[in-house]
């Protein structure tokens, strides 16, 4: 049987940081990803926006690490060259009624040590998007974005550079705890078993089933999980804005928001769907909710120019399908969707 210090299970964005953290600090690390390349799931299927901070409860864990981790992790894009740009977002109200729903934010954000929003008028707001439909608009300059998968080359770099290794096609099937630590029955082209004395379950929308099927952990200890699909639509041709737009928020989601990608590709999306299981299947009449929701902030929208757009951004197409565990098929040019699950649901 072979025995390594700490696996980490998972090559996402968070995988792969806790890797990287590791092995800087001189821990033996394996990673164990059951798909060919890392950013497999989730972490190639979001918006890559880098957030200000603003929505989260007062004190809670969100808001205080979303604020000095945007600080942090501009600071790392410019070590590493990671593609990044801080656009700046402005949070729209698009009539009189919505103005409170913004007022909210501000002072979410502010208490959450948010000091650099801007209240703009309608005019100041269309002096910097002329094509912007609001009442008022809050803005916050330090939201940006950034190519995702490049952060996540940057930190599989870095871990590995100091000594840590990533498997993939390696799913970890179950296990039990030890004593000392945990012991892994992991699959693929050559299964094994794996001793290891520090575990990180860091298998996204999988996690609490990972957990569920180490025997040993506490069932009370796991959180349930809760789906949730939003799907994206991309814009034919040139974006209108130079900013991230976002609605009022919705409950449980910020609202069909436009975000811009770093070659200035528009993408109106996510919206909000509770699901019952991990499923990338999507009805492509649900556009006809996106033309409605966009055209409150921006009615220049023509008809004809959304386009179901590619959840998926920078990972490649696999070879051959990855052993996985959702329903129906992960995405074509017709279907796109992202799944977050309850507690990552903040796009
Ligand atoms: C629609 C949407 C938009 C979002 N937009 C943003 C945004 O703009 N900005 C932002 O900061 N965050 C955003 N997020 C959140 C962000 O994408 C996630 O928090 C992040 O990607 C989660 O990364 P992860 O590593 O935990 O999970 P994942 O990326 O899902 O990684 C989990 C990995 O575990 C692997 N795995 C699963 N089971 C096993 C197993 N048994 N054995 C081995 N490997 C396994 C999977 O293959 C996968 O590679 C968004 C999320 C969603 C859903």
């Amino acid at each position: 049987m072979d025995e390594v210090e700490a696996v980490v299970i998972g090559a996402g964005v968070i995988g792969l940081a806790a890797a990287r953290a590791l092995a800087l600090a001189g821990h033996e690390v394996i990673v164990l990803e059951r798909a060919y390349t890392i950013g497999f799931e989730t972490s190639s299927r979001n918006s890559e926006v880098i957030h200000g901070g603003l929505y989260y409860p007062k004190g809670s864990l969100k808001a205080r690490s979303c604020v000095e981790g945007r600080e942090r992790l501009y600071a790392y894009c410019r070590e590493h060259g990671v593609p990044h740009a801080a656009l700046g977002k402005l949070i729209v109200a698009t009539s009189e009624e919505e103005i409170p729903g913004v007022e909210k934010i501000d002072v979410a954000a502010r208490s959450n040590g948010v000091d650099n929003l801007e209240w703009l008028s309608a005019s100041e707001a269309q002096r910097l998007e002329p094509e912007l439909h609001c009442v008022t608009a809050l803005l916050s300059p330090s939201t940006g974005i950034i190519d995702s998968h490049a952060l996540m080359l940057a930190y599989q770099g870095d871990a590995e550079a100091a000594g840590a290794f990533v498997a993939f096609r390696t799913p970890v099937l179950g296990g039990h705890v030890r004593g000392d630590g945990f012991e892994l029955s992991v699959g693929g082209d050559e299964p094994t078993t794996l001793r290891c004395r520090h575990l990180v379950n860091a298998a996204g929308l999988y996690a609490p089933a990972v957990a569920h099927a180490i025997e040993g952990v506490p069932p009370e200890s796991i959180p349930p999980a809760y789906f949730c699909r939003g799907v994206y639509f991309t814009l034919s041709g040139r974006s209108p804005f130079r900013r991230l737009i976002y609605p009022v928020p919705v409950p449980g989601g910020l609202g069909v928001h436009i975000t811009l990608d770093l070659a200035g590709q528009a993408r109106f999306g996510p919206d909000v769907e509770w699901i019952g299981a991990v499923d990338y299947a999507v009805d492509p009449r649900r556009g006809d909710q996106f033309y409605a929701a966009v055209r409150r902030y921006w009615p220049c929208l023509r008809d004809g120019t959304l386009q179901p757009g590619s959840g998926r951004r920078s990972a490649a197409p696999p070879s051959r399908p990855p052993t996985l565990s959702c329903r129906g098929p992960r995405r074509t040019a017709s279907r796109a969707s992202s799944i977050s699950t309850a507690s990552n649901r903040r796009g």
